[in-house]
């Protein structure tokens, strides 16, 4: 089917982008306008301007005085996201090329996607800038790793949401490029950033990390109960040799001790974790490996994403007939398995390198 989109040119008034040198929390803005000689409360000023209005330019907080605002610039543009690209999906969905540029890092480009809800709005964004783990089916994989992004280019693509959307996202799955737990320290910094009072608040339990499968950082992440944050796990195969091919990963950490992490972390966060399974015509989705796949997760407190592929081109991948998709389902149902479908979004962008059909399914939930 034929979608229309429209690409939108980046406005001019924009350049060069958006500052992230303050997006951080109370405590660290209070250490850079303490040594600013400023007193505590011009931190919260600070921080109102970035966190509750996306201004994250000192220039424009005029309730600050002109001689802070100087010194807060230095701070502010040490490092920023500049907006390459929008694409524009027919059914609301927004595609951003962003480029990242820090001091002390090369620039780097990524994406970021806004996908529109009934009464949300998901921010599904990028965690590294191209990915090393390779899975032969995705557009990042084939990039392989850039670089990792620091917390605050990690968060401060809700600046980037807010500014394109004229709102702040509600829910944020970090579904874009990368492998979020291969750069578990800054997106551990950057959910701080996010959520919560210090942050942009939004609820943990609005966030949503999707990894291939980082056993030690799935233990990592049962560890810290109190994040509440929710887990996807991209499975895509119920058995190691077609998962070792999909999943290059899986060779590191095999279904066996990957299964053993994801029972510790329901046993302590007792939260329900969902399997992400990209449905690929002929590779995956026969009912043998649907029954497979029963097998492998019932029992557990879970849910199946069952995700439309969003064809690269290129790669040698095809999406799923509906009938085969529609049978899988049933299979899993049947066998109590709590199981979705639904049709993809935001086609026409090829919306984070394809990635958008897990995203979405995120964002339903
Ligand atoms: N690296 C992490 C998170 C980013 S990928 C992970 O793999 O989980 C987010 C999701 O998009 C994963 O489930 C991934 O398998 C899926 N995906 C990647 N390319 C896709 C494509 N072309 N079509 C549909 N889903 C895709
Ligand atoms: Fe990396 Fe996820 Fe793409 Fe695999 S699917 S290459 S882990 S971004």
């Amino acid at each position: 089917m034929a979608v229309a989109k429209s690409v939108l040119p980046v406005e001019p008034a924009a350049q060069p982008g958006i500052p992230l040198g303050l997006v951080r929390t109370r405590a660290e803005l209070g250490a850079v306008v303490g040594a600013a000689g400023e007193p505590g409360y011009r931190a919260e000023q600070v921080h109102r301007w970035v966190f509750s209005r996306g201004q994250a330019d000192p220039q424009a907080m005029t309730s600050l005085p002109k001689p802070l605002r100087g010194r807060l610039s230095e701070v502010a543009w040490q490092r920023w996201l500049q907006p390459l690209k929008l694409e524009v999906d027919a059914d609301g969905t927004r595609k951003g090329l962003l480029s990242v540029h820090d001091s002390a890092r090369p620039p780097a480009e990524i994406e970021a996607v806004l996908i529109p809800g009934r009464s949300r709005l998901t921010l599904c964004l990028s965690t590294q800038a191209g990915c090393a783990v390779g899975c032969p089916f995705c557009a990042t994989g084939l990039l392989g790793l850039r670089r990792n992004l620091s917390a605050p280019e990690i968060a401060g693509q809700v600046l980037w949401a807010q500014s394109s959307a004229g709102r702040f996202p509600t829910h944020v799955v970090f579904m874009g490029m990368g492998e979020p737990l291969a750069n578990w320290e800054a997106v551990r910094h950057a959910i701080d950033l996010l959520r919560g009072p210090d942050g942009f608040g939004i609820g943990s339990r609005r966030l949503t990390v999707s990894t291939a499968g980082v056993a030690p950082g799935i233990l990592q992440l049962a560890g810290e109960p109190g994040l509440q944050v929710n887990l996807a796990l991209s499975l895509h195969a119920p058995n190691d040799r077609l998962r070792d091919r999909l999943v290059p990963l899986n060779r590191r950490w095999p279904l066996e001790p990957l299964m053993e992490a994801v029972r510790t972390y329901i046993r302590a966060t007792r939260r329900r974790v969902s399997f992400e399974y990209v449905m690929l015509a002929d590779v995956n989705d026969t009912p043998e490996l649907a029954r497979e796949l029963a097998d492998r997760v019932g029992g557990l407190l879970c849910h199946v994403n069952l995700i439309p592929y969003n064809p690269v081109p290129g790669l040698p991948f095809e999406p799923s007939p509906d009938a085969a998709v529609k049978r899988f389902a049933g299979i899993l149902e049947g066998r109590g398995v709590a199981v979705t479908v639904r049709m993809p979004r935001g086609r026409s962008i090829h919306a984070a390198c394809g990635q958008l059909g897990a995203a979405w399914r995120a964002a339903q939930r």
